[in-house]
C-alpha cells in the first residue's frame, strides 16, 4: 500500500482513518500516494484556525506578514526539485508546464510579499478620503478596511495544485486571515507537500495554514458567518457551493472561478502572413498545448475574418503537427498527459460532441505517443476544429457553449468586426480574450467593447510581440476572474485581492476622532 498523506488541521498532522483514495501517475498508471480526510474533526479544526491562527495573524502588521510570505518563498524555492518530481509523476506535465504551476505560484507569493511591504506597519487600511456628512464639516465619514475574523476556505481545481494554492493564500495571509486549503483529490500531493514544507519551517503562526486532502464532505457545514470561501472548479460544483445553507443563511462571502470558453480575435484587415497573423497562430498553438489545454484561461475559440479561415487553419495546424506528445520524462516530448482517465474520457466525449457541428482541421489522433503506452497513458494529441463559414459560426451553438478541458480549440470565421464581437459574447462571460492587430485605435475600441464580459483583455500588437506575458498566463498584477459563466469572481489584481479578505466599514465621527483613527496603526 502507498503512503497516506497526512492532513494538517487543529495545529496537528493527522492521518485519516478511512480506506484512503489513491492518486495515480497519468502516464504510467502507477499508484503514487493516498489521501484520506475521514474522521477529522472539522468544526474543531476550523474553530482552531479562526481563533488561534486568526488572532495571531491579526496581531501582526502587513509588513510583518509580508516578511512571512518572503520566508515562505525561500522555503519553496529550496524544495523546488521535489515539487517538479511530484508534478511530473502526478500531473504528467513536461518541465515548462510544471513551471507555470510551481514557479508561477512562487512568483505570485513573492509579488504579494513585495506589495505587502508597501502597506507598512499598520493593522488596517483606510479606504478613500473622509467625506463630510452635512453643512458643518465637523462630522464626517471615513471608510476603513479591517481583516475578517474568520477563516478562508479554498476549494481548488486539479489543474493548478501549486499556483491555485498560492494565488489565493498570498492575499489572504497578507490580509491576516487564516487559510484552510482543500486541493482537488487527483493532484492533492503537490499542494500537501508545499504546505507541509512551509508549516514545518515554522514561518506562520500555528493555525494560519491548514490542509485537508480527500473528500470535501462536511467542509461547507463547518463554515461560519465571518468566514470566506474561494472556489475554483466546475460550474456544477460551484452551484452546489453557492446554494449551500451555510452560504445562504449566514451571508458568507463566496468567490467563484468556474469554466470559461475563452477566445482569440484576429482583427479585420489583417493580411495572411502579416506579423499579427503569425502572432495569433503562435499564441493559439501554444495555448492549446500548454498543460495539455488544461488551463481555465486557454483559448477555446479563435475568431478570424472569413477570407483567412483556410490560411489560419494551415498556420495553426503546421505548428500543432510539430507537437510531440507522450511521457514528460522524455526530453523530446512537448506535451504531456491529461490529469487522469476521467479527464481523458471527458475530452474524448467533448470532441465527439463538438465534431457534430464542426470539421476537423488538425486531428489529434494522428499524433503517436512517445515513450508511453496508449492503452495506459492519459495522453491525447491537439485537435483543431472549424465551423467552415460565417453562417456555420452562427449555427454552431455548441462551440460557444462548451469548454472541452484539453488540447482542443475551434476556428470560427466571421463576416465583420460587429459579427465577431457578437459571437465572442455568446461565451456568456469569460476569463480572458486576446486581440491581434496593428491599429491602436481599432484594438482599443474592440478591447472596450469586450471589457464588460471579460475579466482580462490581452492585446497583442507587433510592438509587444516579444514583451507580452501570454494570453493564458495570469499575472498577479492583473485581475483574474470573469463575469457570467466564468463564475463572477475576482482574484489577484495586485492589492485589489485584499478586499475579499477585509470588511469595509464607514466610521462616522468628528474630525478629531477621524484624525486619531487615521494616525492609529492598530
Ligand atoms: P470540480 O470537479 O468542480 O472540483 C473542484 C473542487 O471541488 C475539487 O477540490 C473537488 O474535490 C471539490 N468538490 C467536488 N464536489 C464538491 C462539493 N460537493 N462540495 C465542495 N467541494 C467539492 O472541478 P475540476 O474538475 O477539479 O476542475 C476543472 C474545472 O475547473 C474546469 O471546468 C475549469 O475551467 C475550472 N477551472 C477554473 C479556473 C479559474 O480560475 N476560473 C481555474 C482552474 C480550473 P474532489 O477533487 O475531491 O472531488
Amino acid at each position: 500500500m502507498t503512503q497516506k498523506l497526512p492532513n494538517f488541521l487543529n495545529g496537528q498532522w493527522q492521518t485519516g482513518s478511512g480506506t484512503g483514495t489513491p492518486l495515480f501517475d497519468p502516464v504510467l498508471g502507477t499508484e503514487l500516494v493516498q489521501v484520506d480526510a475521514t474522521g477529522l474533526d472539522l468544526p474543531a479544526g476550523f474553530a482552531f484556525a479562526r481563533e488561534q491562527g486568526g488572532a495571531a495573524l491579526r496581531a501582526l502588521t502587513y509588513r510583518q506578514r509580508a516578511a512571512m510570505l518572503s520566508a515562505a518563498v525561500k522555503v519553496l524555492q529550496a524544495n523546488r526539485d521535489a515539487y517538479y518530481d511530484i508534478a511530473t509523476a502526478n500531473s504528467g506535465t513536461i518541465k515548462n508546464d510544471t513551471a507555470v504551476d510551481v514557479d508561477g505560484g512562487i512568483f505570485t507569493l513573492g509579488t504579494y510579499a513585495k506589495l505587502g511591504e508597501s502597506l507598512g506597519d499598520r493593522h488596517f487600511m483606510l479606504d478613500g478620503e473622509a467625506a463630510r456628512l452635512g453643512k458643518d464639516p465637523l462630522f464626517q465619514s471615513q471608510h476603513v478596511l479591517t481583516p475578517t475574523r474568520g477563516v478562508a476556505l479554498f476549494i481548488n481545481a486539479f489543474n493548478f495544485p501549486s499556483w491555485g494554492l498560492w494565488e489565493k493564500a498570498a492575499p489572504a495571509l497578507l490580509s491576516g486571515v487564516p487559510v484552510i486549503i482543500k486541493p482537488a483529490t487527483a493532484t492533492a500531493w503537490l499542494t500537501q507537500r508545499m504546505v507541509q514544507d512551509v508549516v514545518d519551517a515554522g514561518i506562520f503562526p500555528v493555525g494560519a495554514l491548514s490542509v485537508i486532502c480527500g473528500s470535501s464532505a462536511g467542509l461547507m457545514d463547518a463554515i461560519e458567518t465571518f468566514d470566506v470561501v474561494s472556489f475554483t472548479g466546475s460550474a456544477e460544483t460551484a452551484a452546489v457551493i453557492r446554494s449551500h445553507p451555510s452560504v445562504v443563511q449566514k451571508s458568507v462571502r463566496v468567490n467563484i472561478e468556474a469554466d470559461s470558453v475563452n477566445s482569440a480575435l484576429l482583427l479585420p484587415d489583417t493580411a495572411a502572413g502579416s506579423e499579427s497573423f503569425d502572432l495569433l497562430a503562435k499564441e493559439v498553438a501554444r495555448e492549446m498545448t500548454v498543460k495539455s489545454g488544461q488551463k481555465c484561461t486557454a483559448i477555446r475559440r479563435i475568431f478570424v475574418p472569413e477570407a483567412l479561415y483556410t490560411a489560419v487553419a494551415q498556420a495553426i495546424s503546421a505548428r500543432l503537427a510539430k507537437t510531440t506528445v507522450g511521457n514528460p520524462r522524455n526530453e523530446s516530448v512537448r506535451m504531456g498527459a491529461l490529469v487522469n482517465r476521467a479527464q481523458l474520457v471527458s475530452v474524448q466525449e467533448g470532441l465527439v460532441y463538438l465534431k457534430q457541428q464542426t470539421e476537423i482541421l488538425h486531428d489529434g489522433a494522428t499524433h503517436s505517443l512517445v515513450d508511453a503506452d496508449a492503452a495506459v497513458a492519459c495522453c491525447v494529441g491537439p485537435t483543431l476544429l472549424g465551423t467552415r463559414s460565417a453562417q456555420g459560426s452562427d449555427d454552431a451553438d455548441r462551440v460557444h457553449d462548451t469548454e472541452v478541458f484539453g488540447p482542443v480549440a475551434t476556428l470560427v470565421p466571421y463576416r465583420d468586426l460587429a459579427h465577431a464581437l457578437t459571437l465572442i459574447r455568446r461565451g456568456q462571460g469569460s476569463l480572458v480574450t486576446s486581440l491581434y492587430g496593428s491599429d491602436p485605435a481599432t484594438l482599443a475600441s474592440a478591447a472596450l467593447e469586450l471589457a464588460d464580459s471579460h475579466g482580462r483583455v490581452h492585446v497583442i500588437s507587433p510592438d509587444v510581440a516579444v514583451l507580452h506575458t501570454g494570453h493564458g498566463n495570469v499575472m498577479p498584477q492583473s485581475l483574474h476572474g470573469g463575469p457570467g459563466r466564468a463564475g463572477g469572481g475576482e482574484e489577484l489584481g495586485g492589492l485589489r485581492a485584499l478586499n475579499f479578505y477585509h470588511r469595509r466599514s464607514a466610521v462616522q465621527a468628528s474630525t478629531s476622532v477621524l484624525s486619531a483613527l487615521s494616525e492609529s496603526t492598530n
